[in-house]
């Protein structure tokens, strides 16, 4: 065999151990096989996009743009042109740089008039209202704590519970509940004024509240959907109202109440009908051996789980200070976005007061009782009206946040899109990247 060939046959080896290491989500060794192929033949320009995306991941936005615009200089085909104009302009989105992002995506489909996808999502974007399509996150967000009713017993939920008056413990902080039509005409109102919205649910256990099922598959007409739940409904019947374009489910198994199987047939179902799933677990100090035996289902499934550290007192010990070492490597993910939640969460860079936030302007905490706050941190806490009441109100500016320190690490500081923006966007937000 003469040399050339000898090389030929290692950056093939090279490049087939880097695509099996994305199958199994090994990023980092990816990365390294990527490289070694680029390194035999640097003109190699497939292993340049998959080395860019995979940097894309990471949310190490810097060398995946170097990668990405190095392939530029290459003599590219039209299919690798598109996806390198597709992929610049996912990170100038993530990074918060509308018109550029806009520009490069533009490109892509003047490339491939064809990618329905890209197309439908520029129109879109074009039609949803007003300023805020073009500040990221590039639409509204809105976390609707439904409701306090629970199905579930958590030992470890910190939810407030409707035993034990609510919010405030006054009789007006009650859960509002609505007819289905009267949410809807507010939904419909929200969606006339800021367009499309990404509406979290939360509770409680929003499949609790009365006619949930008709209640999504009516609002994901027009906003997607994040549902916060345990799972606990009829997943069938769901499914064949709910739309998986517009409906997230990030489903929490909570060992008390639920089986593994049972949980895991649910999970099944929804995930062959096309749902985008997240799975979540707390770390309550009586689960932490199983939690390995909790995720093999869905790592089978390639479905995210994720491990929620529990907050609280357990045996006379104050968690999650009192996690041992071995035990913080069962819990905490070591991919980017959980480091930073982590050192957000060890105070390292949340010192916020004084500082210009998004949040209240492309961000409302609608609570149980339709009083709409700018965000959840307590200090931060400042109301811009009532959903039901027709107050209700989104800044048209930034404003100074309030509180000493900020608990969340998604919070929307001006000039500080590059950590947050990636965080409110998913490939919901990106569905061609
Ligand atoms: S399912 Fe969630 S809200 Fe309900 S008790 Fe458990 S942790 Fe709390
Ligand atoms: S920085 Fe944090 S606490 Fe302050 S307004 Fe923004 S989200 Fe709220």
């Amino acid at each position: 065999m003469n040399k050339e060939n000898v090389l030929f046959e290692e950056e093939q080896a090279y490049l087939k151990e880097g695509y099996l290491c994305i199958k199994n989500e090994a990023w980092d060794m990816a990365i390294e096989k990527f490289k070694k192929a680029l390194d035999v033949n640097p003109g190699n320009i497939w292993a340049r996009i998959e080395l860019g995306k995979l940097y894309r991941n990471k949310l190490d936005f810097g060398n995946a743009e170097k990668e990405f615009r190095e392939a530029l200089t290459m003599t590219l085909n039209s299919e690798q042109k598109e996806q390198v104009c597709i992929c610049l302009g996912g990170i100038y989105w993530l990074r918060g740089n509308y018109g550029i992002a806009m520009q490069e995506l533009r490109e892509a489909l003047k490339i491939n008039p064809c990618n329905k996808k890209l197309n439908k999502w520029i129109k879109n974007r074009e039609c949803i209202n007003g300023f805020r399509k073009e500040i990221a996150p590039y639409r509204v967000f809105f976390t609707w704590g439904m409701h306090y009713e629970c199905n579930y017993r958590c030992s470890y939920c910190y939810a407030p519970k409707p035993e034990k008056l609510l919010f405030d413990e006054k009789n007006q902080n009650k859960a509002l509940y609505l007819s289905l039509d009267e949410w809807i005409r507010i939904w419909d109102n929200i969606y006339g004024k800021y367009g499309s919205c990404r509406i979290r649910l939360d509770g409680g256990e929003p499949s609790m509240y009365p006619l949930f099922i008709e209640l999504v598959a009516k609002v994901s007409r027009q906003h997607l959907l994040q549902i916060n739940t345990n799972l606990s409904f009829d997943v069938s019947e769901f499914a064949k109202v709910a739309s998986p374009e517009m409906v997230r489910i990030d489903a929490s198994f909570h060992p008390e109440f639920s089986t593994i199987e049972n949980f895991v047939d649910k999970i099944k179902v929804l995930n062959e009908c096309g749902f985008k799933l997240v799975v979540s677990c707390v770390a309550y100090p009586p689960f932490l051996d199983k939690i390995k035996e909790y995720k093999e289902p869905f790592e089978k499934l390639h479905i995210p789980f994720i491990t929620h550290p529990f907050s609280g007192e357990f045996n006379g010990k104050s968690y999650p200070r009192a996690y041992e070492i071995e035990e913080i490597s069962k819990i905490y993910n070591l991919d980017e976005a959980s480091r930073l939640v982590m050192g957000w969460r060890k105070g390292e860079k949340n010192i916020t007061k004084g500082k210009f936030c998004r949040m209240g302007q492309s961000y409302g905490r609608i609570y149980p009782n339709g009083d709409v706050y700018r965000c959840c941190a307590e200090g931060g806490m400042f109301k811009i009206g009532n959903i039901a009441q027709n107050t209700f109100q989104l800044l048209d500016e930034a404003i100074e946040c309030g509180s000493e320190n900020c608990p969340c690490w998604k919070c929307m500081i001006v000039c500080e899109e590059r950590r947050w923006a990636p965080l409110w966007l998913d490939e919901w937000e990106l569905p061609f990247a």
